[in-house]
């Protein structure tokens, strides 16, 4: 990603309300982000516990612009003796690592209470995962492709979910 500012952050959400946008509490590490190492930027609201939001670059009509995405994790966690995937960089985890978050979505099927749903990392953390943890079947294979392959499926779904919520 290109690096971003607050402000630029905070205007790029999709389906919340402007202040909503300006309420919410960025990353504590927003000032130190290494960018261009992150697919998308996601983050957990450390002030309001099941808030998380989503901001990734989007390249509509030759344009490079941030869309931000608002979502909201189920209150039911699951078990930490299952095993769950996250949907998005696809690493298995226990159940208490991965959560079923809802979006809004935009428009008129939004304020009708029309959500999109999809199982994700609870910390939103996939960018740094799909870099840093190797999943076992892939172990042997050579390390940075492995997550170069990993992080160019990572925007693909990434993708693939802000356009189900802004269809
Ligand atoms: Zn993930």
């Amino acid at each position: 990603m290109h690096a971003l500012t607050e402000q630029q952050v905070r205007r790029s959400f999709l389906n919340c309300s402007q202040g909503e946008a300006k309420g919410l509490t960025l990353p504590r590490d927003f000032a130190d982000l290494d960018w261009a190492s992150l697919e998308l930027l996601g983050w957990r609201d450390p002030k309001a516990p099941l808030r998380g939001y989503l901001v990734v670059e989007t390249h509509d009509d030759e344009a490079i612009r941030p869309l931000g995405i608002a979502v909201r994790a189920a209150e039911s966690r699951m078990s930490v003796r299952t095993a769950a995937m996250c949907l998005l960089c696809q690493t298995t985890q226990s159940g208490d690592a991965v959560s079923l978050f809802t979006a809004r979505r935009t428009g008129a099927a939004g304020r009708n209470g029309n959500t999109v749903g999809t199982y994700m990392c609870a910390d939103l953390a996939c960018a740094r995962r799909v870099r840093e943890e190797v999943p076992p079947w892939l172990q042997d294979r050579n390390p940075a492709e492995v997550a170069a392959g990993r992080a160019a499926d990572l925007r693909e779904r990434v993708r693939g979910f802000v356009d189900a919520v802004r269809r």
